[in-house]
């Protein structure tokens, strides 16, 4: 069975104390209401993890930075190496966000080092792939996603390649509104599985969840959570509101 995983990402968003007022009304609802085969993390700003970690029940909420250094240490003014990020207690880290990719230039090689520092460190990446408007316009998002799946994580061995967890971002639904329909989730999910299974075989592409990002909100949780290859969701706007975030952790 996959884990069925709905992550929040709060982006550049709220100050110290109004995360871990965020966090404290997820963990109470998540613990009151909150579906238990549905594994939660919440990706917090840097500044916020520790925090966020004494917060929270860890033991059923996941913490999650956003981003790690391409380097393990050293003078690399201003970076959060991924042995930082896990000494604060977090267990995950967002790499490949297309924010980061767009605005921060970060290419393929950069996330091969991120890559293999999170995983040396234990944490569990999550590895976002998705494609702009003008390609899904174009109708090439399959090729798309394969090559940025072939430049960076279908570098690493079947053993690391199945910590990690994958989410697809068509960014043209990213804080658009705009979702993908229910079948465009499933037809690209079912396409990002097919070709994990022709690297790694099928029994570590059945094992891997496929998180689908952008848009995700209550409404349409359910819809794109019954479908078969979608396991789940990375969650912007949306999970900087208990309420919301609970009702898409419920969409399953
Ligand atoms: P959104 O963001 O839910 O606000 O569209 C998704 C994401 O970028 O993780």
């Amino acid at each position: 069975m996959r884990k069925k995983i709905v992550a929040g990402n709060w982006k550049c968003n709220t100050n110290l104390q109004e995360g871990v007022q965020l966090a404290k009304k997820v963990n109470e609802l998540v613990a009151k209401e909150g579906a238990d085969d549905v594994v939660v993390v919440l990706g917090t700003p840097f500044t916020h993890l520790t925090k966020v970690v004494e917060t929270v029940d860890t033991d059923v909420i996941g913490v999650s930075a956003q981003n790690c250094a391409a380097e393990p240490k050293g003078a690399f003014t201003g970076e959060i190496s991924a042995e930082m990020v896990k000494s604060t207690g977090a267990e995950y880290v967002i790499l490949g966000h297309s924010e980061r990719r767009e605005y921060f230039g970060e290419t393929s090689e950069t996330l091969n080092k991120k890559l293999a520092l999170a995983l040396e460190n234990n944490l569990t990446p999550i590895y976002c792939c998705g494609e702009p408007l003008e390609i899904r316009e174009a109708g090439t998002q399959n090729d798309f996603v394969k090559k940025q799946m072939e430049e960076t994580v279908f570098q690493l061995s079947a053993n690391d390649f199945k910590k990690l967890v994958i989410a697809y971002e068509p960014i043209w639904a990213i804080g658009t509104g705009k979702t993908a329909t229910s079948e465009q989730a499933q037809e690209i999910h079912a396409f990002i599985r097919s070709i994990i299974a022709e690297k790694f075989g099928n029994e570590v592409a059945q094992e891997i969840s496929i998180l689908y990002g952008g848009s995700c909100k209550p409404s349409n949780a359910k819809e794109l959570f019954t479908n078969e290859d979608v396991d789940g969701g990375l969650i912007g706007g949306a999970s900087l509101k208990a309420e919301d975030f609970l009702g898409i952790i419920n969409g399953f």
